[in-house]
């Protein structure tokens, strides 16, 4: 599933390539025809995100909800696209540029009172405005482990698995230590580490978060695939910071790793 990185970074080049224009919006596959007629022409006035919900306004006050779920997925093409495939959702044309949209979990016009209801239920997003109040506040009313608690969009919006393995190895706190137990500075650090690198996942639209040094590279950028994470998917192999065997198991319903000896139960 996407991370919120890569919801922030559709927002930032759907915005750049449609925002401000009027907009040609269809749906190939018909599912969300009606949606589409109403929208059809009308200037697309701003794209917003928060967690993994994407929210499209136009004039005249409609706002397009999407949310990609499990296999939900955008292609842009620039200059003469291809024909959609059979599942496309949605089709948005503006100035040379198509965006496609096939396998949404949600792909629905709200207005705002339904956004509001949305965005009530979400913890706060470290790529929007400081929400490290709102995200201390969250995980001391959590008795789940640290690790379960990052993956409830409502304590935090927008992380899934790689990142929470990731940080959580980044701040040597292991998964299962119950979240209301963390002391007010790992707190902080968390929340600062969620924002730094989801910030910079955004910009590169990928996730990297090893330390160029800890595998002997130089630059982030001369980074292999196998290179570019510290627990994700890595079980028995060997910790890059301390040669531990990266340990797996699961973590309300989802894998998790971490590695035992930088990250102490
Ligand atoms: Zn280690």
């Amino acid at each position: 599933m996407p991370e919120g990185h890569t919801i922030h970074r559709h927002a930032r080049l759907h915005r750049r390539h449609l925002g401000g224009r009027e907009v040609a919006v269809s749906s190939p596959q018909g599912r969300f025809a009606r949606g589409a007629a109403r929208l059809d022409g009308r200037r697309l006035e701003n794209v917003d995100a928060h967690g993994k919900n994407l929210f499209y306004r136009w004039e005249g006050g409609d706002i397009l909800h999407v949310h990609l779920g499990l296999v939900g997925k955008f292609r842009t093409h620039h200059g003469d696209p291809p024909p959609p495939t059979p599942g496309t959702r949605l089709a948005m044309q503006a100035d040379g540029t198509t965006v496609y949209l096939a396998g949404p979990m949600t792909c629905e016009l709200i207005d705002p009172i339904r956004e509001e209801e949305l965005r009530d239920r979400l913890g706060p997003d470290p790529l929007r405005a400081d929400g490290s109040g709102a995200f201390a506040a969250n995980l001391g009313r959590r008795a789940i482990g640290v690790g379960a608690a990052l993956l409830d969009q409502s304590v935090v919006a927008g992380i899934g698995n790689v990142y929470r393995a990731e940080v959580l190895f980044l701040e040597g706190i292991h998964p299962d230590v119950p979240a209301r137990s963390l002391r007010g500075e790992q707190v902080t650090a968390l929340w600062r580490r969620l924002v730094a690198e989801l910030r910079r996942g955004e910009r590169s639209g990928r996730i990297v978060t090893v330390e160029p040094a800890d595998v002997g590279a130089r630059r982030r950028s001369a980074l292999g695939r196998g290179e570019r994470l510290y627990v994700y998917k890595r079980a028995g192999e060997p910790c890059r910071r301390c040669g531990t065997a990266v340990a797996r198991w699961e973590l309300a319903g989802r894998k998790i790793w971490a590695c035992p000896a930088c990250q102490p139960a």
